[in-house]
């Protein structure tokens, strides 16, 4: 079966929402994702807010409790009869995130098996026929066919199929075989 490599933050896990929540409570804004449309939190924000935004990923609670992306779920149970599907995380830039993020999976995602996790830097060793990412900084250096999930900071991007939400996925993987090869 084809692999498919499936990102966690901002594709299965809503950590853009603890981060903002995170934000808007220290700071008494009111930032949403729409603000960010095209933009890294760091861009809006007073500079001596930056400190604090990296501290939250120093927090290994930050990862244990993101919300689940709407359809996740589903669709991934559904492209698990016909893919071969790996969680693909550059976990290394935030060490502390390792075990919050392998149990967040086994909580959420109970029907991938923990072999399917790839916990990883550079996503340009992965050896997977699909990068479903929203990451432009990875979907380059992946070798297979990148997905663009969208997230708001990549908005502008054009380089890469784009799918907006789940069932964006399901049409392009289960509905349309134009990319999905023999499923
Ligand atoms: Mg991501």
């Amino acid at each position: 079966m084809p692999r498919i490599a499936i990102d966690m933050d901002e594709v299965v896990a809503d950590a853009l929402a603890e981060y903002l929540s995170r934000y808007n409570a220290d700071f008494e804004e009111k930032l949403t994702k729409q603000d960010l449309l095209g933009k890294r939190l760091a861009d809006l924000v007073p500079s001596e807010h930056w400190p604090r935004l990296d501290a939250y990923f120093d927090d290994e609670q930050f990862f244990r409790n993101l919300e689940v992306i709407d359809g996740s779920q589903e669709v991934i149970r559904e492209l698990a009869e016909h893919y071969d599907i790996y969680i693909v995380t550059a976990a290394m830039e935030i060490p502390c995130s390792l075990a919050p993020k392998f149990e967040w999976l086994q909580r959420h995602f109970p029907f991938i098996p923990p072999d399917n996790y790839v916990f990883c830097g550079n996503k340009g060793i992965v050896a997977a026929d699909y990068l479903i990412d929203d990451s432009v900084y990875q979907l380059e250096r992946f070798q297979g066919q990148g997905i663009l999930y969208t997230s708001p900071r990549n908005i502008n991007e054009t380089r890469f199929p784009r799918v907006n939400d789940w069932n964006d996925v399901r049409e392009m993987f289960l509905r349309k075989p134009v990319l999905a090869g023999t499923a």
